[in-house]
């Protein structure tokens, strides 16, 4: 397989080095840190519908176990390769430790494009890759812990489980080896829209410090803001949707076979069921439509949301990028060096490592049900509505007014898991936002959002290590 023109690793590891530099931790422990510690590659064979052998090729990197399991999606995509793996692998160590989800890193893919196989095939392929995983003990509840990414979603990690759970019939705790399951399979609520909807609360607590927005030259607030977004998949499709919900414009979408803009609006909802009904998003009404997706990137808005694949943003684009914030929705969508010239023009960086992070925290409650074997809301829920009616009628006595039913309704409703999910999810983004906006605050404003996230990531990791006795 051919090595990468841009290597994705060395591009996180300018973006650590960078960071580093800045902390007085021991030069040994920050290249500890820093190293990817396994990468498992496999080749392995699978019939093919008309009968034919393939060779699939596949890789899992886990690049840090300071805690453990590690955790990081599996995605399937042409462009999966070593060096990807470990580069994805180490931004989910760095991106756990900012958002506090208390697993190491790691990140998996295999090399095939899926709209190439049927289903019968993607299937027999996730469960022989599940069983190459298990034989080298690179999957499990308490080892390491898959998800969704590109290419992948529920179905997949449906088989993943359903592999691992036959091979481990002894293991109580065989559903927490994959999160992003469908509901039945030990799945949870909100998990499908979680990294989309942690990156519309990135970008909402983004907008909402004025004082930011002003040295961009845009008032406070998501709402107005036009949003072209590249990748309507699981995570652009739903950021687009929330940001809409929240008051954004969406102008442009960007997807494999082409772009289309529209200064009006764009109505989502439209978009995406004409897509699904002629296969291009080239079929919809719009100003601007063109075939060379890239240029999505170009266009003018304040918001742009790359959310399909690495490396979009290069030295070959970057000068004509006019938006004013970039929202990290995709893992790695810019080089290191367009980072340095996008940050010198004032572009708003919202980095990966932070922004996408939603996903991976929704996982980590996923986890949790799977260990505790009880749905979140289930003990309390009806206990806290009862507390609250006894409330509503103590009020009700002293006040001398009665509660509508809508009203009671309202008031004493006891949180179901959804509204668990979302409040822990929606108190993770915007916490790790504001920890942030604190570090870069501290250095004098004199570092970028991207930098202050490694900072803070490393910070903790090393922590962590002091607190094992690994470098005393
Ligand atoms: P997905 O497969 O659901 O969606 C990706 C979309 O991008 C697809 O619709 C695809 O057609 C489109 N696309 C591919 N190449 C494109 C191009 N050149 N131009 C425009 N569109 C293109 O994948 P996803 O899960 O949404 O992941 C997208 C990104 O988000 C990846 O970088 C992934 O690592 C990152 N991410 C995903 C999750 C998650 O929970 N799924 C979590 C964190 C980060």
């Amino acid at each position: 397989m051919s090595l990468p023109s841009i290597s994705f690793f060395d591009q996180v590891n300018r973006s650590f080095d960078k960071a580093a530099a800045l902390t007085d931790h021991d030069p040994r422990l920050l290249v500890q840190i820093k190293a990817c510690n396994s990468v498992y590659r496999v080749a392995f064979p699978i019939k093919r519908d008309d009968g034919s052998i393939e060779v699939i090729h596949g890789w899992r990197a886990e690049h840090s176990q300071h805690k453990l399991p590690t955790k990081g999606g599996i995605r399937y995509s042409l462009a999966v390769n070593e060096d990807e793996v470990m580069a994805l692998a180490a931004l989910m160590t760095y991106k756990c430790a900012v958002v506090d989800v208390p697993f190491g890193g790691a990140k998996g893919g295999i090399a095939i494009d899926r709209r190439a196989y049927s289903q019968n095939e993607l299937e027999r392929i996730t469960r022989r890759f599940t069983f190459e995983l298990y034989r080298k003990s690179f999957i499990g509840p308490s080892i390491d812990v898959p998800a969704p990414d590109f290419g992948t979603g529920p179905q997949e990690m449906a088989w993943i489980a359903d592999t691992y759970q036959a091979l481990n019939k002894e293991d109580l705790n065989g559903l927490g080896c994959v999160t992003g399951k469908p509901l039945p399979q030990g799945g949870i609520r909100g998990r499908v829209e979680a990294t989309g909807r942690g990156v519309m609360v990135g970008i909402r607590e983004a907008c909402d410090l004025a004082e930011d927005m002003k040295a961009i030259g845009l008032t406070r607030g998501v709402e107005g803001k036009r949003v072209i977004v590249q990748g309507l998949g699981n995570v652009g499709f739903h950021a687009a949707r929330l940001l809409r919900d929240e008051g954004a414009e969406l102008v442009g979408f960007a997807e494999y076979e082409g772009a289309i803009y529209d200064s009006r609006g764009l109505d989502l909802d439209k978009v995406v069921a004409r897509r699904q009904e002629t296969g291009s998003i080239l079929d919809c009404e719009a100003e601007i439509k063109t075939p060379n997706s890239q240029l999505a990137l170009e266009w003018d808005c304040d918001i742009l949301i790359p959310a399909a694949l690495e490396n979009q943003i290069t030295k070959q684009n970057v000068d004509r990028i006019r938006a004013k914030i970039i929202a990290e929705a995709a893992n790695g969508p810019m080089t290191a060096d367009a980072n340095e010239v996008l940050l010198k023009r004032g572009v708003w960086i919202i980095p990966d490592t932070f922004l996408n992070a939603g996903g991976v925290t929704v996982s980590y409650f996923e986890w949790l049900k799977n260990l505790s074997h009880v749905r979140f809301g289930r003990m309390g829920k009806r206990f806290e509505e009862e507390a609250y009616a006894r409330l509503l009628d103590a009020v009700e006595v002293a006040t001398d007014r009665s509660f509508t039913d809508r009203e009671r309704f309202f008031f004493t409703r006891g949180p179901s898991e959804a509204d668990i999910v979302r409040s822990g999810l929606e108190e993770t983004m915007a916490g790790a936002y504001l920890e942030l906006r604190k570090i870069r605050d501290s250095y004098g404003n004199k570092i970028d959002l991207r930098t202050a996230a490694f900072i803070c990531a490393i910070d903790k990791i090393a922590l962590c290590y002091g607190d094992l006795g690994i470098f005393p």
